[in-house]
């Protein structure tokens, strides 16, 4: 599905991605483990162009998205990023719902918006999402209403309303109280029933563990050790990993 290759993004003087190579196949559940501030959002970021990677290409189902310019110096989406961004959507640690719309308004946004669907159309899609979701019932309430566990499943909503080929999660449980990760997790691990191809950053070791069929290490701006669980969770062999996961128990 998406294929990236030597992917660097600096900040100034922080070079914060230093070559990262990963072919991610239809199917495939990856979890992104690595300690704060090793990358992993900005790793996200740069896959639907939210950040400009500094250099790179990111090619998706044999597109190319971006590649160097002509002088070298950096890459750019050569797809429309309203097209990249339909194909790629994202879950944020912070949910990011428009406030001044109700539930169903965020979902139908997107559709509106980017797929030009008429009103009837892109409510019809967005009611099945929410039900999917377990939410049908708050599709007139207003974000601020809702809680935190309900506004990320929302947000999941607004994304596969626009069916994605691939879904992005930042930290989508980070944010929420104990009692409320459970029932986001849920509706992710729903998502990988069906067979979604997803990316999801989390320092949830023992979901990682279940989830994903392949797991990935960052640390340093590159991808350490990459596996699967049971090699990369249970049996490591980069030092780095091992001190993650001691610190991760
Ligand atoms: P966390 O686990 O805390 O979410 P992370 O692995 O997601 O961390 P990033 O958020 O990707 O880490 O940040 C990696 C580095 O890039 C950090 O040094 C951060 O300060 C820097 N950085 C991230 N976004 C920006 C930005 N927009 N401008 C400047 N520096 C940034
Ligand atoms: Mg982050």
């Amino acid at each position: 599905v998406l294929r990236i290759r030597g992917l660097n993004k600096s900040f100034g003087t922080n070079h914060v991605l230093r070559g990262i190579d990963l072919d991610v196949m239809a199917g495939d559940r990856i979890a992104i483990l690595g300690a704060s501030g090793s990358g992993k959002s900005t790793f996200l970021r740069c896959l639907n162009f939210m950040e400009t990677p500094s250099s790179g290409e990111i090619t998706l189902d044999g597109r190319v998205l971006g590649r160097p310019r002509p002088d070298g110096s950096r890459i750019y989406p050569e797809a429309s990023l309203t097209a990249v961004r339909q194909r790629i959507g994202m879950v944020f640690q912070q949910f990011n719902l428009f406030p001044h719309m109700t539930t169903i308004g965020n979902v139908t946004e997107g559709l509106r918006t980017v797929q030009r669907k008429d009103r009837a159309t892109a409510e019809a899609r967005a009611m099945r999402e929410l039900a999917r979701v377990g939410l049908a019932e708050k599709a007139q309430e207003y974000p601020s209403r809702l809680s935190g566990g309900q506004k990320q499943r929302v947000a999941i909503a607004r994304a596969l309303a626009l069916d994605p080929d691939l879904m992005l999660f930042d930290e989508p449980t980070s944010a929420l109280d104990p009692e409320l990760v459970g029932e986001v997790l849920g509706v992710i691990r729903s998502l990988a029933d069906e067979g979604r191809t997803m990316l999801l950053v989390t320092h949830e070791v023992g979901f990682a563990y279940h989830f994903a069929n392949r797991v990935i290490f960052m640390a340093d701006g590159v991808i350490q050790e990459e596996g699967p669980p049971d090699a990369v969770l249970k049996g490591p062999q980069n030092p780095r990993t091992q001190a993650f996961l001691a610190r991760h128990k």
